[in-house]
């Protein structure tokens, strides 16, 4: 594969990505990528993307789990705190068909979600439930 900017024969190897992410910042990893050594310029297959991906939503869980437990409220409450059916948050709903669940900050607890009260307020508000998270 020759790179689209120089030219040069581009090789396939694993590299260190840094992409950044709402909310946590920038999430660096290493993924099998095509790189160019003449100019720098790299293309992610999609796995890579599905990886640091993966890896985003393991730093929120990690942060989210840092917070206290307080702050977070079972599933039937929050569905009450949205005015929704529980079975809503689960469903894709909307013009961009997205589930509530993905624009919420929620964790799993002895096999439980429970779903941070201030992402359900910020999700009313504004669409999305997503807020600054410390490492
Ligand atoms: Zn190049």
């Amino acid at each position: 594969m020759l790179c689209e900017h120089c030219g040069t024969e581009m090789e396939r190897r694993d590299t260190l990505i840094c992409r950044p992410y709402d909310y946590v910042g920038p999430v660096t990893m290493k993924v099998g990528a095509v790189v160019c050594d003449a100019c720098g310029w790299h293309v992610l297959p999609i796995a890579a993307y599905d990886a640091l991906y993966k890896e985003f939503l393991r730093q929120v869980a990690c942060r989210l789990l840092k917070l206290p437990l307080g702050e977070f409220v079972p599933e039937s409450e929050a569905a009450k705190i949205l005015g929704v059916k529980p079975q809503d948050i689960y469903t894709r709903r909307g013009p961009e068909r997205r589930k509530i669940l993905d624009l919420v900050w929620s964790l799993e607890f002895y096999g439980s979600r429970l779903f941070h009260r201030r992402s359900l307020q910020r999700y009313l508000e504004t669409g999305d439930g997503g807020f600054e998270l410390n490492p």
